[in-house]
């Protein structure tokens, strides 16, 4: 029975376990316009029911591998083009300094992000690769996880549309997989949207990698990007999406909230970033579609207000590390460590560490993997620190 009181009967009905539909959940977002606190209390209130007081966070290297990309996104700035400055392509030597220097920083996971296919497109990325013994962008990543699962840190990789057997390949070394949706609203692709020149991020071709990840039973983390030019309906029906997809195969282990935050030099640099109230109401909404979901905001988009957040029923805020940056949005730096959980406890929640894959998907992951995990969890399945220092 709802331990809370709330004024609106719908919010009353999420609460009460009653799926609600997407209609009931554009009426809620109508109403949380004019006033958003039942929405934020009833998010909170699910939130305890489903995660407790418990706030997570997973300690991670950033390991830029290739960051060409086939595709062009609006926004994004990580994209480099051969012969600037910043182009990056970590040698084997590059990934095994720097994975020891993450486990001497207490770091248990190791991210893995490449541009969408960089060899279909650029022959400076296909030569490179040759020249390291790689014939694809994947065989590398594989080769990446065993060296960083060598140094003791449990590999997570973001490659955009890999194809099933690609998938089967990274689930040896990998204990996760990342995709954004982004957004499940085909209007994102059309001319002068932000996804007109990225074919990846067209959503079937997206809905059908998450597919195929749930046909391999491989724990996914995916999400939303909020304030890209969609309507608060197409982002309702992103949230179902994703919901639709987690009740068909079980396997979304995290949705990401990320809020838009536009970028000088991009197609997009004068785009207003969404306003504070519209990205928290979708957090919230989140909540209540999906109760027993891992909801994560990334803190170092909102670096004055991210510990506010924890009011719309969060209850992680996804890879922060102490050593790298965070080469997708490097202007955003984390905040310390010790800062997240000094908020979170003047919040009344407990910080914890845990890996990149959640306890409740361990199931799901590689049996040697999943007893490499084991050896550094605690009882609740979260990271151990007298285990796994
Ligand atoms: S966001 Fe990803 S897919 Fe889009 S251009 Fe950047 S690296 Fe490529």
């Amino acid at each position: 029975m709802n331990e809370i009181i709330l004024k609106s009967e719908l919010l009353n009905k999420a609460f009460d376990r009653k799926d609600i539909s997407r209609n009931d959940a554009n009426r809620i977002y109508e109403e949380a316009e004019k006033n958003p606190d039942e929405l934020y209390r009833a998010a909170q209130a699910m939130r305890n029911q489903n995660k407790g007081k418990i706030v997570t966070y997973s300690r991670k290297v950033f390991f830029n591998m290739i960051n060409l990309c086939r595709d062009t996104c609006s926004y994004c700035t990580y994209k480099a083009e051969p012969g600037d400055s910043g182009v990056s392509m970590m040698s084997r030597e590059d990934i095994t300094s720097l994975a020891k220097i993450g486990r001497v920083h207490g770091c248990t996971e190791a991210l893995f992000v490449t541009g969408e296919r960089p060899e279909q497109k650029y022959p400076e990325a296909r030569q490179w690769l040759a020249a390291n013994g790689f014939g694809s962008t994947v065989e590398y990543l594989a080769h990446a996880g065993e060296i960083a699962l060598e140094s003791g840190l449990f590999p997570h990789t973001n490659a955009g549309n890999l194809t099933k057997s690609e998938m089967n390949q990274l689930k040896k070394t990998n204990v996760s997989l990342g995709l954004m949706l982004e957004n499940a609203s085909e209007r994102m692709s059309e001319s002068k949207m932000p996804h007109e020149n990225a074919p990846s991020k067209n959503p079937r071709a997206r809905i059908r990698v998450l597919e195929n990840a749930g046909d391999l039973s491989i724990p996914v983390t995916t999400g939303l990007l909020v304030g890209i030019g969609e309507t608060p309906t197409e982002m309702i029906d992103s949230i179902f999406t994703i919901k639709s997809l987690h009740m068909k195969y079980g396997n979304i282990q995290e949705v990401i909230l990320q809020n838009f935050q536009p970028k000088p030099r991009t197609r997009m640099q004068d785009m207003p970033r969404p306003e504070e109230r519209y990205f928290m109401n979708l957090v919230s909404l989140t909540r209540l579609i999906m109760p027993e979901m891992n909801i994560q905001i990334p803190p170092n988009l909102s670096p004055e207000s991210y510990p506010s957040f924890l009011q719309t029923g969060i209850n992680d805020w996804g890879g922060i590390s102490p050593i790298t940056p965070d080469y997708v949005n490097p202007e955003f730096s984390w905040p310390s460590i010790e800062t997240v959980r000094q908020r979170c406890r003047d919040s009344g929640f407990v910080l914890r560490a845990r890996f990149p894959v959640y306890p409740e998907y361990f199931h799901m992951v590689d049996p040697a993997l999943r007893s490499r995990i084991k050896e550094r969890a605690d009882s609740l399945g979260l990271v151990d620190l007298e285990r796994s220092p």
